[in-house]
């Protein structure tokens, strides 16, 4: 064997963040953060790795995460612990553990990594990174409008909300998805020959889910299946008409899509996700419904919810380049013997918004000097032997040339007043 190392890469489907990639999110994090806040949403960081049943017990047995995704593992403890792969469930499980029904407010916001073990391509990640929002406690179609208007509100105010568009189904209550599962059991069944192999699976344990199916053939076989607003009892359908009355008196544009279903068990009447115009399987960016049973299912009490999560890489996928180029000055002194008055100086110094200060210690004074001139520092701040006895520091302008003293006491002044004119 080599004795070489191979070079060593980071886990399939887990990115390093940096650069303009990692500022992207960064930027819609803040505005995210920034609009749920003034909404009156609590921010809420649950942690990466639950008890598996929290997932097992909600999302369902033939969703894709509990079915094939979810990475799990026993611990030296014997605990059987999951590193979390959405937020949801996660969510009402904070909201059962901490007793916040007691609250008066039960609306939550989270930022942070989802993990799940699919198969990596663009906009399809392992460890990836989601916001989103819950609103527990109060089943009136206002809440379902409440939570679409801040997912619009988000889109709009990051500039994508016209590339992408709204999607909205209902999946009615238990009663008419009952009926409805038993006539498109039936309807499948006589398709049975040219459905794929994962539909087959799903017709015999959940039918409903062969509507999320991505397989082309498939697809063919949905559009003529039966719709589920023809099921609806009074209750879905009054529910589902407040929803699109609603929304049109919001000027929220949308379109119905009687197959979209949502991957998992516990969602309930009304469902919706944002979509680019590609045409390709990773198409949604931000996708939420109703869960009236979420909380039960948990073992909690009888608790309503509606919330959606949106994918922060796929936004960033539709984003222009959001970074702004901070400004640089470098600085230095003219001989190593002062390295620490350098030092003492950017350590005193109180941090100056969209600055950025570059301390050079290696390298003599022309190519300290070269140096800040190729890592687009606009200045440089020079501590030389004979103006440091006054305690007077040589601002060296790079762009035009120019160059003044001005006194250590004055320096953040002076900072501040060339910052200004830029
Ligand atoms: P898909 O149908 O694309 O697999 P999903 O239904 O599994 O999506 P949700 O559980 O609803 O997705 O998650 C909400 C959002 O999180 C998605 O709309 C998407 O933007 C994002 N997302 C989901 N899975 C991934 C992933 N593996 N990598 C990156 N983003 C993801
Ligand atoms: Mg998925």
């Amino acid at each position: 064997k080599s004795k070489v190392l191979q070079k060593i890469n980071s886990v399939k489907g887990m990115k390093d963040l940096f650069g303009e990639e990692l500022f992207k999110h960064q930027y819609l994090s803040q505005i995210f953060r920034k609009l749920c806040i003034f909404y009156n949403y609590e921010e809420i960081a649950t942690p990466l790795v639950e008890h598996i049943q929290i997932f097992n017990r909600s999302l369902g047995e033939t969703s894709d995460i509990v079915s094939k995704e979810m990475y799990n593992f026993t611990d030296q403890g014997d605990d059987h612990l999951v590193l979390r792969p959405e937020g949801t469930a996660a969510l009402a499980r904070a909201y059962i553990s901490n007793n916040f029904k007691q609250k008066l407010i039960n609306k939550y916001f989270y930022i942070g990594s989802m993990f799940r073990r699919e198969r990596p391509q663009s906009g399809r990640l392992r460890q990836f990174n989601q916001f989103g929002l819950e609103f527990f406690g109060v089943r009136n179609i206002m809440s379902d409008l409440e939570v679409i208007l801040v997912a619009d509100k988000f889109l709009s105010e990051v500039g994508i909300r016209d590339n992408i568009r709204l999607e909205l189904n209902s999946l009615g209550n238990k009663e008419s998805r009952e009926k409805y599962v038993k006539s498109l059991t039936e309807f499948f069944i006589k398709k049975k020959n040219h459905l794929s192999e994962e539909s087959l699976r799903r017709l015999d344990k959940n039918p409903l889910r062969i509507l999320d199916s991505k397989n082309s053939e498939d697809l063919q076989i949905i559009k003529e299946c039966p719709k589920i607003n023809s099921f609806f009892d009074k209750e879905s359908r009054d529910f589902f008409d407040g929803i699109t009355t609603g929304l049109n008196q919001l000027g929220i544009k949308f379109e119905l899509n009687p197959s979209l279903v949502r991957g998992l068990d516990y969602y309930n009447h009304t469902a919706f996700e944002y979509k680019t115009f590609e045409e390709k399987s990773q198409n949604t960016i931000l996708a939420g419904g109703r869960y009236d049973s979420l909380v039960k299912m948990l073992g909690g009490d009888e608790s309503t919810g509606v919330g959606w999560a949106a994918g922060i890489e796929r936004i960033a996928l539709n984003l222009v380049s959001k970074s702004k180029e901070k400004l640089k000055i470098s600085i230095f002194s003219n001989s190593p013997h002062f390295d620490f008055d350098v030092m003492n100086i950017i350590k005193n110094l109180k941090p100056i918004e969209n600055l950025q200060i570059n301390f050079m210690n290696s390298g003599n004074f022309k190519k300290k000097l070269s140096r800040a001139n190729k890592l687009d520092s606009f200045a440089c701040i020079i501590l030389a032997e004979d103006e440091w006895k006054q305690k007077q520091l040589i601002w060296k302008d790079l762009i035009n040339n120019s160059q003044e003293t001005f006194h250590l006491e004055k320096i953040e002044e002076f900072l501040n007043y060339k910052l200004y004119k830029k």
